[in-house]
């Protein structure tokens, strides 16, 4: 991973964002621009170079992880050591992340900061991690292999009787038995009317014959994230399930049709709701098209009906239609798409072509 180049591009861009130096407290931008992973870990970036900042637990493994950073152990307080080397930098606008920062953190430090300005800045790291490098697009890729493979293993694991939460945990157990680190987030299994919960969590309802099964899950391989959903039925499904089938697949085909790099993540996400509304279901359709993924599982850009991202190669995002009717059930259909400089390239291949119905027999 190119660490020294994303630091260089964050000092290149101290000027533009009027800061003399950034202060980086989100753990994911100080993974994505050290390698340190830990729960406690920040960053101070001028154009002196950086600085890393963690505690004696970390002292051996930011020794190891982080070579971008010049690295700095505090037995106690992180102001004090923070502000000695703020002063020394002579900086005088001091950035800090406004989505990672507390309000009592904040209060904190400008307390203790003389004549040094606070400065909130705003996805300065983030728009960096949009764009991904190859080696980070191969890592996506192996954790899309992991979900992918863990879909058609649990294809014969479905049965009437069996709890949601029996396929959650399943599916949990066999991603990290084949090599994921973790889960990207705890796996949603929605079945019958709670598939049309958009944001369910696995709960003990055992499955019935005739249920739509949403299952939305995915893995992480080195901090790097897969996102996958599939809906399947019970039974041999009914004209009307194979229909908002049908109508889900057509809207993220004609949403991955209009990505690709210039496009605006609004007009991507209307490409999408327009075939659902065209079916009938403008009002089933209650959440964003997509969302980046990366080092988390949801980050820049969006695509959405108010989103102002346009999409460049090197974004990874995924296209997740979905139309729930409450009562009966819900179906999404969600993979990774990565923009290309030509268009978009469909990441991983977990079967959708039709409703897949198990245990009908057929
Ligand atoms: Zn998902
Ligand atoms: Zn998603």
């Amino acid at each position: 991973m190119d660490y020294e180049g994303r630091l260089a591009r964050v000092i290149d861009g101290l000027d533009d964002n009027e800061i003399d130096a950034l202060f980086v407290t989100d753990l994911t931008n100080v993974r994505y621009l050290t390698g340190f992973s830990g729960t406690n870990g920040q960053l101070l970036i001028s154009s002196n170079g950086a600085v890393f900042f963690s505690d004696p637990r970390y002292e051996a493994r930011a020794a190891d992880l982080v070579k971008s950073a010049e690295i700095v152990i505090y037995p106690n307080r992180l102001r004090d050591v923070l502000l000695q080397r703020v002063k020394g930098e002579s900086a005088k606008r001091l950035g800090i992340e406004a989505s990672s920062v507390t309000l009592a953190e904040r209060d904190d430090l400008a307390e203790h900061l003389d004549d040094i300005e606070l400065v909130a800045t705003k996805g300065v790291v983030e728009d960096l991690r949009r764009f991904k490098e190859p080696a980070e697009v191969d890592l996506i890729r192996q954790a899309i292999a992991l979900s992918d493979e863990a879909f058609s293993w649990i294809l014969d694991r479905l049965a009437p009787g069996r709890r949601e939460r029996d396929i959650a945990l399943d599916l949990e157990v066999h991603m990290r038995s084949q090599g994921a680190e973790a889960t990207s987030f705890e796996p949603i299994v929605g079945s019958g009317p709670l598939s049309a919960h958009i944001h369910h969590t696995a709960s003990d309802r055992p499955l019935a014959t005739g249920d739509l099964v949403l299952m939305d899950f995915g893995a992480q391989v080195q901090g790097y994230c897969s996102d996958l959903t599939r809906s399947v039925v019970l039974g041999s499904g009914t004209q009307e399930q194979k229909a908002q089938y049908a109508t889900v697949l057509a809207a993220q085909k004609a949403g991955i049709e209009a990505l690709g790099p210039g496009a605006s993540g609004r007009v991507v996400d209307g490409a999408a709701r327009a075939v659902i509304a065209e079916a009938g279901h403008a009002d089933h359709f209650g959440h964003n098209l997509g969302h980046g993924v990366g080092l988390d599982i949801h980050e820049a850009p969006r695509l959405g009906e108010t989103s102002e991202d346009d999409l460049g190669a090197g974004d990874v995002v995924t296209v997740e239609p979905g139309v729930y009717l409450v009562g009966s059930g819900g179906i999404r259909i969600e993979d990774c798409v990565l923009v290309t400089d030509g268009g978009a390239e469909v990441l991983g291949g977990a079967p959708k072509a039709e409703l897949i119905a198990i245990g009908s027999g057929a």
